[in-house]
């Protein structure tokens, strides 16, 4: 009878076992299963992170109108799809219970903030703004004539584009406002 050396045996085992899962013992587990992708069905739309003044290109995936994903966009040449971790948490700030939705008010002196409707915030702002300017407008300093509302300072956001951004310093600057500054630059 023929003998086997222990090496040929351990070879043989191997090939035996390996022949086993091939022909798919119900006992092996499969380990290569491909898991289902996770932006199936949705609709991507390109957007720009609010963060900060550079402005990186986002890819938003929505499905059944809401949110469930936030990426960078490779096609941005702001980014070309990398993000930083504040713009990488965009979506956990969309899903986030914490976000606010609402106007929230803290009248001078409370140490309460109160919600309010759009509708009472945007013509309080306008009202305010007006009587700032009214009560502390300066037309001339020494000799020189300067019309300043120098009571009154504005700053921009990142997430408003180049020509908002236009806009709102035309704005600034019509009313006599010389403090003007920028979120990205502070
Ligand atoms: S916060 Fe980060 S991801 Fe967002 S625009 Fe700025 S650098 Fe880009």
């Amino acid at each position: 009878m023929a003998t086997i050396g222990r090496r040929t045996f351990l070879k043989l085992l191997a090939a035996g076992a390996a022949a086993t899962v091939w022909q798919g013992n119900p006992a092996v587990p499969a380990i290569a299963a491909p898991a289902p992708y996770r932006l199936k069905d949705t609709k991507v739309s390109p957007s720009v992170c609010i963060f900060c003044g550079v402005g990186c290109g986002l890819l938003v995936y929505a499905r059944d109108g809401k949110v469930v994903n936030v990426e960078g966009d490779p096609d941005n040449p702001n980014n070309e799809g990398g993000l930083c971790a504040k713009g990488a948490s965009a979506y956990e700030v969309y899903i986030s219970p914490r976000r606010l939705k609402k106007v929230l008010y803290r009248a001078p002196g409370s140490d309460k903030w109160e919600e309010k409707e759009w509708s009472w915030a945007i013509p309080e702002i306008a009202r305010r703004i007006k009587k700032t300017r009214d009560e502390s407008f300066k037309t001339r300093e020494g000799s020189v004539t300067v019309n300043r509302a120098e009571a009154l300072g504005q700053l921009g956001g990142a997430s408003h584009d180049t020509d908002e951004c236009y806009l709102l310093s035309k704005f600034a600057r019509a009313l006599g406002i010389v403090s003007l500054e920028h979120q990205a630059r502070i």
